[in-house]
């Protein structure tokens, strides 16, 4: 069974409360009751002080106030002290046993009975203190005050215990309670709401809606971090799926044409309208040579696109000497003459696909640049990267184009691209391999005047 998050925080905040008045009621029972029995014990004596003091201001002249003492001493019979005075020689001035010796046992037989209620392991019992009495520094008498000791609790202190203890824990547990609900509700609103809307929209984005987002707000950390985490996963499928989508419009939109001028070709045949002639299926061929390499082009992309790499460490130098040399007899055929700069450079990297870079970048520099031209290539290593620049002398790409030519299918012109065979993904596969590295591909250009291809890789050693 799945619980709320509602649930498991009222559940704990509950718990939460409980553990605590708990405690606080061990703590309270223990410290309270330690700190009343000090403080009764402490007032005890007060009394008894304040009582010595009475009876010490009934002697005068070497004599006593009998009835006065005996006023004193009904007093505090009455508030459950027993006192017995006498005189310097011992002689008996007023003794509460003698006076009601009844009373004095039926107050102690109350004491005990009422401690022993509410503290029934409680072992009180009759107490006697004596206290000399002192006038100008010579002792006049003796006051011996019997009590229910060690201390003693009357009704009012049993209530007033009782109350703290009870009552106001009922009350606080009560209250903590009510209070504990109210809180746990409140939280796991603030906490579920959001969720809840993280939820709905990944359910939705499950469902292929990667257009929607979370909007909510939350000062939270982890629910902040998990809706920026759910929008940056939309955002990503989105762009992945509008990559797709036009990944299926250019690719249908780039062999629509050429396959459908085929078709109308070979119907013409088929139908006699047109002899099969050399010349026209050299021409069909070459078409469909196109294709093939457009469709591979476009396999190569989508497999760079996905793929992890294979690095090794070797010469960057001797790798484009190698391209170059395998070059020679086309630039020769087209009387561009082909320049290179370089040291060795070793980097950590998977030379195939960079061998793909450098040829693409190679090729476009042949293929756009007339006769008669030059292409420069420089390698430049430093200690974190090595940089290769493929400089023409070529047509040059204007600054409307140059935007666009690392996009898959753009062609600068493209009816002349069409004759030189290009399609327009080689930039775009040269772009993803040299990302794939972890290098920048730059282009500086003027129409008419050439182009440079500059590519940054990281060292990686
Ligand atoms: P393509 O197969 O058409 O050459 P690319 O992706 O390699 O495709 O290049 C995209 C476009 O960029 C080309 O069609 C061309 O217009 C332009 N371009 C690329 N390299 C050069 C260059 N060295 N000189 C002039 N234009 C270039």
């Amino acid at each position: 069974m799945k619980i709320s998050l509602r649930m498991r925080l009222t559940a704990s905040y509950v718990l939460v409360t409980i553990v605590c008045v708990f405690l606080i009621s061990i703590l309270m029972n223990a410290l309270l009751e330690k700190q009343f029995r000090l403080y009764t014990i402490h007032n005890q004596e007060l009394s008894n002080q304040e009582m010595l003091n009475l009876i010490k201001n009934q002697y005068n002249n070497g004599s006593w106030n009998h009835d006065v003492i005996e006023n004193i001493g009904i007093g505090y019979l009455e508030r459950g002290m027993i006192i017995k005075v006498s005189d310097v020689h011992n002689r008996i001035i007023w003794d509460a046993a003698v006076h009601n010796n009844g009373l004095c046992k039926q107050m102690l037989d109350d004491m005990s009975k009422n401690m022993n209620k509410y503290y029934p392991n409680w072992s009180g019992k009759y107490k006697t203190k004596s206290y000399p009495v002192y006038h100008d520094e010579s002792k006049i008498g003796t006051v011996i005050v019997g009590y229910y000791g060690p201390f003693y609790y009357n009704n009012t202190d049993i209530g007033f215990i009782y109350t703290l203890k009870n009552r106001i824990l009922i009350f606080a547990f009560i209250f903590s309670l009510f209070f504990a609900q109210i809180m746990g509700i409140f939280m796991a609103q603030i906490l579920s709401r959001p969720i809840a809307r993280v939820v709905r929209a990944a359910e939705s984005i499950s469902k292929g809606y990667f257009k929607n987002r979370v909007d909510e707000k939350s000062n939270t950390k982890e629910i902040y971090i998990l809706i920026s985490t759910i929008n940056n996963m939309a955002k990503t499928l989105e762009s992945h799926k509008v990559l797709k989508e036009r990944m299926s419009d250019d690719i249908a939109h780039e062999l629509r044409t050429p396959l459908a001028t085929l078709q109308s070709h070979m119907e013409a045949m088929i139908d006699g309208i047109w002899e099969p002639d050399k010349k026209r299926l050299q021409s069909y061929y070459e078409e469909i040579i196109r294709i093939t390499s457009l469709v591979n082009q476009l396999g190569m992309l989508g497999k760079y696109q996905n793929s992890k790499l294979n690095r090794i460490k070797y010469d960057l130098c001797e790798q484009i000497k190698n391209v170059i040399f395998n070059f020679q007899a086309e630039f020769k055929n087209k009387e561009v003459r082909i320049k290179f700069h370089g040291n060795k450079c070793y980097i950590s990297a998977e030379k195939d696909k960079i061998s793909q870079v450098i040829v693409n970048l190679m090729s476009n520099a042949l293929k756009y640049t007339p006769k008669g031209g030059i292409v420069i290539i420089n390698l430049k290593g430093t200690s974190n990267t090595a940089e290769i620049s493929v400089k023409d002398t070529g047509i040059g790409i204007s600054d409307d184009d140059i935007p666009f030519i690392f996009d898959r299918f753009y062609r600068a012109d493209k009816s002349r691209n069409r004759l030189t065979g290009g399609n327009g993904i080689g930039l775009a596969i040269t772009k993803t391999i040299v990302e794939l590295h972890g290098g920048k591909i730059i282009v500086k250009s003027r129409v008419n005047e050439g182009s440079e291809f500059v590519v940054s890789l990281p060292i990686n050693i």
